[in-house]
């Protein structure tokens, strides 16, 4: 499979760089995870919104579903010529039921509801969750592509959990919230970069990707936090707009 990040900023946008979204793709199918602020420019400059085959969101917080609206827009709104655009599946827990709702726009998208004992299947991809440390509910994700059966992990939003050892056991890529520098542990909300580091090193991951990065501060720092706790072990990269990861 190949991810791409289009969004990797935690809570807003900032000099032109997105908020938390990326493009899973196997077999040539599109998957969107996390619709962020900014994505849909940057998923336009990868694919054509009009063939995505479908959207999965962790949670409903604006830095992960602003784009949201307007994809269902570009979708009911461009011109493609006698080209038929299938009604967009578009996953979401229902723990919320007004953003749930929102999934669903008539004849354009359709909302799928998951809960956390599910594994479902959605195009080429088995996916399972786990419910995490958020101040609202949110849902990490273990991808596995079926046919080679690589593993991407990715948290969502969460303060520290230990179940990420076992969730990530083992990933090709482990993706982690890591919108906090080392010191401010056991947060409420989001990993530190210390976190990221031993749950990487205690899941024995192949990759850490640090993501839902803050704004400011020195972001090599954070890597080398990341690192510092994994035993530099692990190979540790930051998130960027259109990094690709070849898993
Ligand atoms: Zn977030
Ligand atoms: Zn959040």
């Amino acid at each position: 499979m190949k991810v791409t990040v289009l969004g990797y900023l935690g809570g807003f946008p900032y000099q032109n760089k997105g908020t938390s979204s990326y493009l899973l793709e196997s077999d040539g199918y599109h998957l969107l995870l996390d619709a962020g602020s900014a994505s849909l420019v940057a998923l336009e400059k990868v694919v054509d919104p009009l063939t995505l085959d479908a959207v999965i969101l962790s949670h409903y917080h604006h830095d992960h579903i602003a784009d949201l609206g307007v994809l269902q827009y570009y979708r009911q709104l461009m011109p493609r010529g006698k080209q038929q655009v299938p009604i967009l599946p578009i996953y979401g827990h229902t723990e919320d039921a007004f953003h749930f709702n929102d999934l669903t726009m008539k004849g354009i998208s359709q909302g799928y509801p998951y809960k956390e004992s599910d594994c479902i299947t959605v195009g080429p991809f088995e996916i399972t969750f786990m419910r995490t440390i958020h101040p609202v509910p949110c849902f990490a994700m273990r991808f596995k592509e079926k046919k080679s059966g690589k593993i991407f992990v990715f948290t969502g939003d969460s303060g520290y959990l230990e179940g990420f050892k076992e969730f990530a056991r083992e990933a090709d890529v482990f993706m982690a919230d890591t919108y906090l520098f080392e010191g401010n542990e056991k947060h409420h909300a989001h990993f530190t970069s210390k976190e990221s580091g031993e749950i990487a090193y205690a899941a024995d991951v192949k990759k850490l990707v640090l993501t839902h990065l803050p704004q400011t501060g020195d972001l090599q720092l954070l890597k080398i936090q990341a690192e510092e706790a994994s035993q530099h072990q692990i190979p540790v990269i930051l998130a960027d707009t259109h990094l690709v990861l070849e898993i």
